[in-house]
């Protein structure tokens, strides 16, 4: 049957391990709502059940979202109210939805958030590194090339860097940034967030690259990786930044020459200058 209006599109966050932490809206929203759509209406089963919640559920992930999103956003049309929630914590964050929550929006529909969970921000609560300005990496690349580039491209960040990683990628990962930011940058490595074996781990990147390199049983497990800025200088000069000063030697010196002046005149060291020379040489 046709209702009169049109539904709501609820955008919920659920837990992102211990099955305890969701709110009291999330759950009433969930029971309230015409339809769930869920990234893996499996993996959601169970914690519908816990909480005795008991709805008609549609699949809405990466490999079928342009399609389904059509179906949800037909549903709202008709006056049905939607729940979009994610395998675990916020939809969205790295995580899909993005382009429904942009139809939606071109469309005029209401979206109702109902906070939660997230692991970045669980993160960042707990490990110690500065929280006043910080930014969200989600996922590097899996080729080592492609993350350095990446990890390079981050080197002059002032603000606290938040990854997600495989667990099978944790050491690759932490040794790329240990060679890319310098092994005494303070970083965090929090696993298994709100889960039996939680740990969160604050130290140096040189460190935490040797503490998972002898601990194989911890590279398991979900991971995120947190990275301290680099230390803004106060300084009224204007700052010498290396890929700066790179950009003006190429124009007019080769590859060698610019990488060696860059690194004389700004103390960056060589094979950090040089991949940069080549990355903007591609
Ligand atoms: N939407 C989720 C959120 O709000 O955090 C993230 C989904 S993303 C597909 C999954 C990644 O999030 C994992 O690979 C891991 O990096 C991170 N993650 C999720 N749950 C976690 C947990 N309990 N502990 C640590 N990291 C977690």
């Amino acid at each position: 049957m046709q209702k009169d209006r049109t539904g709501i599109l609820y955008v919920v966050a659920t837990p992102i391990g211990n099955l305890q932490d969701i709110t009291l809206r999330a759950i009433e929203v969930l029971k309230s709502v015409d339809r769930i759509a869920a990234e893996d209406t499996r993996h959601t089963g169970p914690l519908l059940k816990h909480y005795s919640i008991a709805k008609p559920m549609l699949s809405l992930h990466e490999f079928n979202e342009r399609e389904q999103l059509k179906i949800v956003l037909e549903c709202i049309a008709q006056g049905e109210s939607i729940a979009l929630i994610s395998d675990a914590g916020t939809p969205l964050i790295s995580d899909p939805g993005f382009p429904l929550l942009r139809e939606a929006k071109a469309r005029g529909i209401k979206v109702v958030p109902i906070p939660g969970p997230c692991a970045a921000i669980t993160a960042l609560s707990a490990a110690g590194l500065p929280t006043d300005r910080f930014t969200f990496e989600g996922f590097l690349p899996a080729k080592p090339e492609a993350r350095r580039h990446r990890l390079l491209r981050l080197l002059h960040e002032p603000r606290t860097m938040v990854f997600y990683e495989a667990p099978h990628r944790l050491l690759a990962a932490l040794e790329a940034m240990r060679d890319v930011f310098g092994p005494e940058r303070k970083a965090a490595v929090a696993r298994e967030l709100t889960k039996l074996h939680e740990s969160i781990l604050t130290a140096s990147l040189q460190m935490l690259a040797e503490r998972y390199a002898s601990q194989a049983a911890e590279q398991r497990g979900e991971i995120v990786i947190l990275v301290e800025g680099i230390e803004e200088k106060t300084s009224k000069t204007k700052e010498v930044i290396p890929e700066e000063v790179l950009d003006i030697l190429l124009k007019t010196l080769p590859v060698k020459q610019a990488v060696a002046l860059a690194s004389e005149i700004t103390g960056e060291r060589k094979n950090v200058l040089y991949e940069m020379a080549l990355a903007k040489k591609k």
